[in-house]
């Protein structure tokens, strides 16, 4: 027998199968990680058994398999088929694709199986008799240690580490050995898994479902193996209930599911949902697991202990056998999409994942993707809506505040009347609310208020921004860090004010209009360590701030009751990029952060949420429907848009960056490369007729928008081509040019990149 293998090595020159013996003593099988002697230097290097095949050419020789690294298969027939599928659709080595699978401290062994030593009373003895026999004439022990031991073993009654014994009998080592050398305990070893550390939940069952959601429930699992959905419900209209329900049927079906959750919203409130329902057989995979962890849970998802995997992107390739169910909840998240190689999106990739197991996909939101509503409205998907909220809560009322008038009447605060006047009430009723801000830090860019000049990076052209607590102006990019001025250096004005608001700040304010408010602060600079996020949110939850303020992790899937005034304090910040997507991202997270107020309506129908969004641009389509929920409307407006000026999801962008020291190097590199990438382009095109190279629809090459970054110049080439079947075609030849350009800054290309920045 031979294997096929691929070489541990993420190198595109060695990224093919090679053939290797099987000797007669292994039992290597299709998935196996193995030792192969490698190269010239017949160097042991790790791989993967991709295949196994009886016969191979012996004109060559064919070296042998070492050795098996794992007893088990590490990558299931599914996954591996999954790599291959992978490595084409975005262009990277079959090697990077399967390490996508593994733990990444399976590989190269870095993380060893943790072992611990048990002990229990031997199988067969009279516990009484051997007691006895520990015992002297006149009834005192003959060691003290061993006896104590021997009682707590026999009281407890199943195996007991031996750390765990020496808790109660300190340097109980020589007396455990004795114990054994007398036949009357006995030693195990055995594996256990590092769980992370969590707290109990308890358990619950499964409420009434409502009408709707029976509705949705029935709909996936009279589905067909490999069918998507879409399941388009408003914020709090039950999604998560839908999908625990769908994942208890495929449990009950012998099968296992893997829930994607964006990592922002992997908190404790989302997994405690899953673990409360499912127990132990829960695992959680997230950025902030030790690799120890990381490696355990892996471990036990491929041995069955665990079948619901709930965990950011990358959970989506754990080795879940007869995979029922893949969810992505919150499928609109940018987040999802890959921003190293590969640069892969889950949810395509789960598409194909379930094609190819035949399980069922949902894809969860109250703002989908453009590209997913459409295929939904086209067939590919099958739509399943949640139009209203549980219980009939209805949905918050949303208010609009133009903070230009309001500012023209004399009220620069960061508070309009309105929401100042709402907070205080709420506070006053001891209700709570959340103060959502898009940015972080104390505020924004300095900028001069005589004449207007904005203190940019000097290695970056952007703005710094300007941090409270240490008076320095900072850049977000490259870290560079600067006292702020006392003087403008343009105009010699003292006059420097700092536009745009932090946290911070809206915590000093909120200080100053309401004194006795307690309030918290969530955003990257207070969470800190593992338990920080859990804190902040426990201690709101219970009750112990009136006001949380935070940035974009207030927005996410938090469901806390007492919650009934939401305030956007600028709604502008993520309007006025220089990205096509920026009105679909406003929108989605105006709708997220108002779906947290009003979630739980008192029987006197008090505690109905309020949502006032401040912003300078109130006639904004994002801003006018988020703020009437009404995503059908937006949904039809922005995808006539898209179609009108050809922008995605009917066009493809792919971007090359060049970044040099030497502004002119940079900006020629692009230039030659444009020239290529047209010509190429164009003879991709034209074995499709003569009109296809009108598909390619624009070609640019020149300053990137962050002109400069970490004192490098950034110049980049973009192309937009029509989203037609040639395109395939027209990608590839773009990523064949790219592997033979080798030349200094050149960055590669990507694909429908989630910035263009
Ligand atoms: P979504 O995921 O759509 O935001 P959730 O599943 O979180 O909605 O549900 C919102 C709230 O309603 C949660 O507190 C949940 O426990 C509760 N809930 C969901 N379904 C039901 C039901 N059938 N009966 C009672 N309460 C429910
Ligand atoms: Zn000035
Ligand atoms: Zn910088």
């Amino acid at each position: 027998m031979f294997a096929r293998i691929i070489i541990d090595i993420a190198n595109s020159n060695v990224d093919r199968l090679f053939t290797y013996r099987i000797p007669e003593e292994l039992d290597v099988k299709k998935g196996h990680r193995v030792i192969v002697p490698f190269g010239r230097g017949n160097k042991p290097q790790e791989g993967f058994v991709l295949d196994l095949c009886e016969e191979c050419d012996t004109r060559f020789e064919v070296k042998s398999v070492i050795r098996t690294l794992e007893p088990y298969t590490a990558l299931l027939p599914d996954q591996i088929e999954l790599s291959q599928w992978i490595a084409k659709a975005y262009h990277c080595t079959v090697c990077d694709a399967l390490r996508l699978m593994l733990p990444a401290q399976l590989r190269g062994s870095r993380v060893k199986e943790k072992t611990v030593r048990t002990v229990c009373i031997a199988e067969g003895i009279d516990a009484a008799e051997a007691r006895q026999k520990l015992l002297k004439k006149d009834g005192t022990p003959k060691s003290c240690k061993q006896l104590e031991l021997f009682d707590i073993l026999s009281k407890c009654g199943i195996p007991m580490t031996t750390s765990d014994l020496n808790a109660y009998v300190p340097s109980a080592g020589a007396a455990i050995n004795a114990l054994i050398g007398k036949g009357f305990i006995t030693e195990q070893g055995h594996i256990t898994f590092r769980r992370p550390l969590m707290k109990d939940v308890g358990r619950d069952s499964s409420p009434e479902l409502t009408a709707a959601q029976q509705n949705a429930v029935d709909t996936i699992s009279n589905g067909g193996a490999g069918d998507v959905f879409l399941l388009y419900g408003v914020t709090g209209s039950g999604k998560t209930e839908v999908y625990l329900n769908a994942i208890e049927i495929a449990i009950k079906n012998g099968g296992g599911a893997i829930v994607l959750v964006p990592e922002i919203s992997l908190t404790p409130q989302t997994t405690d949902r899953f673990r409360r329902r499912f127990g132990d057989t829960v695992a959680v995979m997230h950025s902030h697991l030790s690799a120890g962890e990381r490696y355990d849970e892996w471990r036990r998802i491929r041995f069955g202990k665990a079948r619901v995997v709930v965990g950011a992107r990358s959970a989506l390739f754990a080795p879940v056998e007869d995979l029922k169910l893949i969810v992505i909840d919150e499928e609109h998240e940018p987040s999802y999409r890959s921003e190293s190689r590969p640069e892969y999106s889950a949810d395509e990739v789960a598409v194909r994942r379930a094609r190819r197991t035949g399980a069922k996909l949902v894809l969860g939101s109250a703002t989908p993707q453009l590209i997913s509503f459409l295929r939904a409205k086209q067939g590919a998907y099958k739509l399943i809506a949640l139009p209203e909220r549980i219980n009939g809560i209805p949905m918050p009322q949303v208010e609009i505040v133009d903070m230009r008038s309001e500012f023209m009447s004399g009220n620069n605060s960061i508070f309009s009347l309105n929401l100042a006047q709402k907070l205080k009430k709420c506070v006053e009723n001891g209700e709570q609310a959340i103060l959502f801000l898009n940015r972080r830090g104390y505020s924004y860019h300095g900028e001069c208020r005589a004449c207007g000049h904005v203190f940019k990076c000097p290695n970056c052209d952007v703005a710094m921004t300007y941090h409270k607590f240490d008076d320095t102006l900072r850049c977000h990019y490259c870290g560079y860090a600067v006292r702020v001025p006392k003087v403008c250096p343009d105009c010699g004005s003292v006059y420097i004010k700092y536009s745009g608001i932090g946290t911070q700040q809206v915590e000093e304010q909120l200080k100053k209009l309401i004194p006795s408010v307690r309030c918290l602060r969530m955003d990257t600079d207070t969470i800190s360590g593992k338990t920080s996020h859990r804190d902040i949110l426990d201690s709101f939850t219970a009750g112990n701030a009136d006001v949380l303020i935070g940035t974009q992790m207030v927005a996410k899937g938090l469901d806390i009751p007492g919650v009934t005034l939401v305030g956007v304090v600028f709604a502008d910040a993520s309007l006025f990029h220089s990205d096509y997507r920026s009105g679909e991202r406003t929108f989605q997270l105006l709708t997220q952060v108002a779906g947290r107020a009003g979630r739980a309506v008192k029987q006197d129908g008090s505690g109905r949420g309020t949502v006032v969004i401040q912003t300078n641009a109130p006639n904004h389509r994002a801003v006018r429907l988020a703020a009437e929920h009404d995503y059908d409307t937006f949904f039809e407006q922005e995808i006539n848009d898209r179609l009108r000026t050809l922008f995605p999801p009917f066009s493809v962008f792919a971007r090359a960056v060049f970044e040099c020291a030497d502004e002119n190097t940079a900006a020629e590199s692009a230039e030659v490369f444009a020239d290529e990438a047209e010509k190429a382009l164009r003879s991709a095109l034209a074995v499709f007729g003569e009109n296809a190279e009108n598909e390619l629809l624009l070609l640019t090459h020149g300053a990137a928008p962050i002109r400069k970054r970490n004192n490098l110049y950034r110049y980049a080439v973009v192309v937009k081509l029509a989203r037609t079947k040639h395109t395939n075609a027209a990608v590839t030849a773009l990523w064949e040019l790219s592997d033979r350009y080798n030349i200094d800054g050149f960055k590669g290309v990507e694909i429908n990149p989630n910035d263009l920045l």
